[in-house]
């Protein structure tokens, strides 16, 4: 597609509409526009001008302007996504909604590991969901209604403060997990719920990985659904552990879940772990540690949340993928990891939400392969990855999204008529392409 051009004159029509210090041009304060938590070095791309409205009716005076001159928009939240959606992969204007983030301490259960990073807009435009989306699902199930700016600079509030709603098409949760390709979400109304008063979390032992899995629906079949099972194969647990000189006992074990359980009334929550881990040693488990209170609950959590972080010391050098197979399939993808891994030499930890089935299994250099090898082998192990996910009736991201990252593998996830149904939507959106453009798929 054929684009129009940011000039001087544009910039001063901007600074005219919003104000000059809600308009920056400079290329050092641009600079932190222009990638977002994926690889700033494989995806970056700077913007032509940034711009940080404070009102929807400034962000749909800048969208009416990009539509007037066909100039590519990209709209940005905190920028903590994993996939590049934030990134101006066409120059252009980043519209960051960095001012318009008024939320202050509330809670919704469907809030992604990155709580305190992203924003609401940037959650919603992913349908991010984290570890507590066992028991309370992610955050399409939490969003009732929101504000949107068309990408013809229009205004349409779709859904309400109502719990049903089938008046028409649910134009609310399409865009929910469209990747500020349909629009702008300036205002959202969400379904808050009471904050659990007790919680208790589990760490089991397993010998191997199929064991650990073998338990997920054994839990949920026997009426109990946690608030999360995370589940971390043995590599994951010794690297987290050593970068945090952590000393958890897992020595003859190959897997681990880490299970919590919550709700209002403390005896309740208790019983259930109990029958939980009971449940566990009856399937083969090595050993359930309970923690109970807050210091030996933040201990075994640190360790599931600094595997990333971990692994990124041990080697920058990797891809961070978010694949999703149902979670019967979990056992099976696992040999296929490690196949995969010693193919090409390189380790493959896999870590991640194993009540819904999503992993985070990351290609990692080895520290001591040369990064041209690397970078033959790090496609070749990622089409085998996927081919494997597929196969087991998988799909490429369960929560991280598609964004700039992962559109060349698409088509393979989707039929052509899936594809073609997606494309027309985007065009009768967003005829002339302006919004978030070349993301999720070309759109020529
Ligand atoms: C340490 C870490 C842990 C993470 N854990 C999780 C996790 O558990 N679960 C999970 O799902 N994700 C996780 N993520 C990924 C990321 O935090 C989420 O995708 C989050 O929803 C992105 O929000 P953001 O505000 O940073 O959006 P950004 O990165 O700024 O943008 C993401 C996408 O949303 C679009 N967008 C942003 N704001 C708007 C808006 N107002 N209207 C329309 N489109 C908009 C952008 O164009 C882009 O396509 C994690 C990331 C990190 C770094």
């Amino acid at each position: 597609m054929n684009y129009g051009k940011v000039t001087e004159a544009l910039v001063e029509e901007l600074r005219g509409l919003l104000g000059p210090k809600n308009v920056i041009c400079d290329a050092e304060r641009m600079e932190a526009y222009s990638h977002d938590e994926t690889s700033a070095e494989e995806y970056g791309h700077m913007p032509d001008v940034v711009v940080t409205p404070t009102s929807t009716d400034q962000v749909t005076a800048v969208v009416r302007l990009a539509n007037r001159e066909r100039i590519p928009v990209t709209p940005r939240g905190a920028g903590s996504g994993l996939s590049g959606g934030a990134i101006p992969s066409l120059g252009g204007i980043s519209v960051s909604l960095e001012k318009m983030n008024k939320g202050k301490g509330l809670f919704y259960a469907g809030y992604p590991m990155s709580l305190e990073t992203c924003f609401l807009g940037g959650n919603i435009a992913e349908n991010a969901g984290g570890g507590k989306a066992v028991k309370y699902g992610v955050t399409s199930r939490y969003v009732l209604g929101l504000e949107l700016v068309t990408p013809t600079g229009e205004v349409v509030w779709l859904g309400g403060k109502l719990s049903k709603d089938v008046t028409g098409y649910d134009l609310t949760h399409l865009i929910v997990g469209s990747e500020g390709t349909l629009g702008i979400v300036t205002t959202a109304i969400i379904r808050l719920i009471g904050l659990p008063k007790a919680k208790s979390d589990l760490l089991v032992l397993f010998r191997t990985p199929a064991e650990a899995i073998a338990c997920v629906p054994e839990i949920i079949a026997r009426g109990t659904i946690p608030v999360s099972m995370e589940f971390m194969d043995k590599l994951s647990v010794e690297t987290s552990c050593g970068y945090l000189n952590e000393s958890l006992p897992y020595e003859g074990c190959g897997a681990m879940l880490l299970i919590e359980m919550d709700g209002q009334d403390a005896a309740t929550v208790d019983a259930d772990a109990e029958r939980v881990g009971d449940l566990c040693m009856e399937k083969g488990a090595i050993e359930v540690y309970m923690a109970d209170n807050r210091t030996t609950q933040e201990r075994v959590w640190s360790v599931r949340r600094n595997i990333a972080e971990a692994f990124k010391v041990r080697c920058p050098v990797q891809s961070l993928e978010d694949i999703v197979v149902p979670t019967a399939s979990i056992p099976d993808i696992i040999p296929e990891l490690d196949r995969i891994a010693a193919k090409y030499g390189i380790a493959i930890p896999c870590y991640g939400h194993a009540g819904d089935g999503n992993l985070h299994a990351t290609l990692v250099k080895d520290p001591d392969m040369a990064l041209e090898v690397w970078k033959k082998a790090e496609p070749e192990a990622l089409e085998e990855l996927y081919a494997a996910v597929t196969k087991l009736g998988g799909k490429i991201s369960g929560e991280h999204g598609i964004g700039l990252k992962r559109k060349k593998y698409m088509a393979e996830f989707m039929s052509p008529v899936e594809m073609g149904l997606i494309k027309a939507i985007k065009m009768a959106w967003d005829p002339k392409g302006i919004m978030n453009p070349g993301k999720l798929f070309d759109l020529d």
